[in-house]
């Protein structure tokens, strides 16, 4: 189903379920932002949960960290960002609308523009008739030139100059800053990896594709230290270790890939690069997360920049270098948006159409829900128990209104993995039913072994 749902479809569906809302949107909404409904929200949190767990907390040779949004501005002197992180920028003076250059010139030409100068981006531009203003077909343009992609703004009341900050366009540098500060304060020695999700900000020209691209986003980034010569190897295993947390929260591996940077486009900073892709219906291959290896630029450019030393003294053979980097980055939203698109299925079952989001139990925003088949006594309050026994442990969801087929219709399209009932014979027998939402089963099983079962069908 995932192959054939359209974008308007999912963000109909996101925000009347209460996943995803246009944000300010009683005042007409501002465009690229967005906010996290009652089930997005959980949904989010579960994708970060899973990324630490398997990132961090699965390991010993992974800590985290959580760094500061608003960092000193020589951060982003020394990373590259204050004089490289632009994207070409080109304004149609037809229409007034300004688009990323190379994005017209790959569509119009199938050129690959990435890695053009803003001169030779200008000459095609001008002289291609293929080119046009997707809006008007004009072809009256500007220009060409580099805009950066960092939102500014000023600490204190002075608007002047040496008050300049920004807000980070990505979570790395607070990491790589404090990559003296954890290994003076913990117990890590290389190779280990320091890991951190955060909100990241970036004044993109082309924000769209819904939670895709937005100027506003959460990553999940970690930075893994090796040794210079083991970086090679490394990188192949966390592609593989990456690859692997997507398949085993349920994504299709149909709709999974590897992409590999040609060489002659890596970033400033990179050696190799490979991005984990999914085949999005509406935009077909398109970036979840890039695991590159960054080398020893980022350190090295810190020392320099800081005059810190940045160096790793082995205690083992008594030498010191600057580690090279692994960087898995991905984005939260991304994630969810796959994991959503991933999950969509509209079936007929029995003669009757559903509309079932088949998350992975782990992902689901609701783990169960409980249904008291009465809203009398005694088996509401059978029920109501049941759930107040439950809800400490996972987000559990109490409905005792309409028909039990009702009750499961939206169960199943909130993507609830378990739905437990309690009915009539529940107190002569003390046992529950528990239907799987994907197979429409329903067992049998004693109240008091609802809890275990539920562990075991969640982490399974
Ligand atoms: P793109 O080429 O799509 O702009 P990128 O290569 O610049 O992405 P990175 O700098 O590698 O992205 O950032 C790591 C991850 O952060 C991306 O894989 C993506 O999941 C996420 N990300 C980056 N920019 C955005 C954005 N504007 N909106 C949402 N997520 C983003």
């Amino acid at each position: 189903m995932s192959q054939t749902v359209s974008m308007e479809k999912i963000v109909s569906f996101c925000k009347r379920r209460g996943f995803v809302y246009q944000s300010s949107e009683i005042y007409g909404g501002i465009r690229s932002s967005y906010d996290y409904g009652p089930l997005g929200v959980e949904m989010k949190r579960n994708i970060k949960d899973e990324w630490w767990r398997g990132v961090v907390h699965m390991r010993d040779d992974v800590v985290g960290v959580d760094a500061a949004i608003i960092m000193h501005p020589r951060v982003w002197e020394a990373s590259g960002h204050v004089g490289t992180f632009n994207d070409m920028l080109v304004e149609s003076r037809t229409s007034g609308r300004r688009y990323r250059a190379d994005h017209l010139i790959e569509a119009a030409t199938g050129l690959d523009a990435e890695g053009m100068s803003a001169e030779e981006m200008t000459k095609l531009i001008q002289n291609d008739d293929r080119i046009k203003d997707p809006m008007d077909g004009g072809r009256n343009f500007s220009e060409v030139r580099p805009f950066n992609l960092m939102f500014e703004t000023y600490t204190g009341p002075v608007k002047s100059p040496e008050n300049i900050a920004y807000l980070r366009p990505e979570t790395a540098q607070g990491i790589f800053v404090n990559f003296k500060n954890v290994v003076q304060t913990s117990r890590v020695k290389v190779p280990f990896g320091i890991a951190q999700i955060g909100k990241s900000f970036r004044n993109e020209i082309t924000p769209g594709n819904f939670i895709f691209r937005t100027r506003e986003f959460e990553q999940m980034e970690m930075e893994f230290f090796v040794e210079p010569g083991t970086d090679e190897a490394w990188h192949e295993y966390w592609i593989g270790e990456r690859m692997r947390w997507y398949t085993e929260l349920g994504l299709d591996p149909a709709n999974l890939r590897l992409y590999e940077h040609p060489k002659e486009k890596l970033s400033h900073y990179s050696k190799r690069t490979v991005d984990v892709e999914y085949n999005f219906p509406f935009a077909g291959w398109s970036e979840l997360e890039g695991i590159a290896n960054r080398t020893d630029y980022d350190l090295k450019q810190h020392a320099a920049f800081s005059g810190e030393n940045l160096s790793y003294f082995d205690q083992a053979t008594g030498e010191s270098y600057i580690p090279y980097v692994v960087e898995p980055a991905g984005g939260v939203d991304r994630m969810a948006l796959a994991f959503l698109v991933d999950a969509y299925t509209e079936e007929e079952v029995r003669g009757e159409q559903r509309t079932v989001l088949k998350l992975h139990p782990r992902i689901a925003p609701v783990k169960a829900a409980v249904f008291p088949l009465s809203k009398k006594e005694p088996v509401s309050t059978i029920a109501r128990e049941l759930y107040d026994d439950l809800k400490g442990d996972y987000r559990i969801f109490y409905d005792d209104s309409g028909s039990i087929g009702r009750r499961y219709r939206r169960q199943d399209e909130a993507g609830t993995p378990f739905c437990v009932t309690v009915d009539f014979d529940t107190m002569e027998d003390r046992q529950v039913t528990v239907r799987d939402r994907d197979s429409m089963e329903q067992e049998r099983i004693p109240i008091e072994a609802v809890r275990e079962r539920l562990a075991n069908l969640i982490t399974a």
